[in-house]
């Protein structure tokens, strides 16, 4: 299949290793990539098929695996992205894992231990909606929180060297995955706060969708610059070669789920799959089988 991503041009939207991010520079909209409605279905299930290709053969050559990362703000739409983007996929080859306020048992526990249960098998896709960035996000944002961590060195956490500590525990982490087959995608769904607005107050209009809505988001809303501010940290200390972030712009989903999807595939097709080779005495086992079948 030529490339039907090429028009999409991903690279520009990857965190280079090494750099700093000033998401203020970072669009949160971008010019479309599809031309109408039916074009992004079109686009979309080309795509999708290509990843159901890619991940068959990800099973069938089961060297590696693939972790996707989404973290974003409420209501940027990881919930739906995930939903369209592995839409076609295999479920047997994909597992879907949310992180939430951890539960006592994981706070007796490092923080990286909860999602290292969820890590996919080789193989396998693995899709963490929201994941350990949250330890230098949310729980950043509420300094906190840490005291139900009970760590042992009194950490100040309004002391920038905690944090950096912290981000190089998921570098290492993320590190090692990948010298263990592990390919790590991770996306920042990139909104505006007045998109996030409109997309709050959609939820309050409209009936079939007030179950979607959380007081809480509208309180958290007021911490988006100190949100933004854990967000640059985070990406510009874990975008690595092995690792790389993508700040995704999101004001648009159509537009956000095909940048997304072509990631991606890209990432697949990285690995260079392909179905295992048979030897000769496994194609001489075929051939008799089927001799044996005709019969
Ligand atoms: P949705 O609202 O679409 O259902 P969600 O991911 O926002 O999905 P919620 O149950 O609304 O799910 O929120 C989960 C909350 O848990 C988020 O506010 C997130 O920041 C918080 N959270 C996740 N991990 C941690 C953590 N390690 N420490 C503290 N809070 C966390
Ligand atoms: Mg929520």
């Amino acid at each position: 299949m030529k490339k039907e991503d090429e028009g999409l041009r991903v690279g520009r939207f990857r965190v280079k290793p090494g750099s700093k991010v000033d998401l203020s520079r970072w669009h949160t909209r971008v010019p479309d990539v599809y031309t109408d409605e039916a074009d992004a279905q079109r686009q979309l299930a080309l795509q999708v098929g290509r990843t159901s290709e890619l991940q068959d053969m990800l099973y069938a050559s089961d060297r590696y695996s693939l972790l996707l990362v989404f973290q974003a703000m409420d209501a940027a739409g990881k919930d739906g992205a995930i939903k369209h983007v592995m839409s076609g996929v295999n479920p047997q080859g994909c597992q879907v894992s949310s992180f939430k306020q951890p539960s006592t048992e994981e706070l007796d526990h490092d923080f990286l231990w909860r999602t290292t249960l969820q890590l996919p098998e080789r193989g396998r896709i693995g899709i963490f909606n929201r994941s350990y960035y949250e330890e230098v996000l949310v729980v950043r944002v509420h300094p906190q929180y840490l005291a139900a961590q009970r760590l042992p060195d009194e950490p100040k956490p309004d002391s920038k060297g905690f944090w950096q500590q912290r981000m190089r525990s998921i570098r290492d982490y993320e590190a090692h995955l990948a010298r263990n087959g592990t390919a790590i995608v991770k996306f920042f769904l990139h909104v505006s706060t007045g998109e996030q607005r409109e997309r709050f107050l959609d939820r309050i209009d409209h009936p079939e969708k007030n179950w979607k809505f959380n007081g809480g988001d509208v309180e958290e809303r007021q911490h988006w610059n100190e949100y933004m501010r854990a967000y640059e940290a985070a990406l510009s200390a874990t975008s690595t070669r092995d690792a790389p972030w993508y700040v995704v712009p999101a004001d648009d989903k159509k537009n956000a789920r095909l940048i997304m999807s072509a990631v991606i595939n890209r990432t697949l097709e990285s690995l260079d799959l392909a179905y295992p080779k048979l030897d000769k005495a496994r194609l001489a086992e075929l051939k008799s089988a089927r001799r044996l079948l005709q019969r």
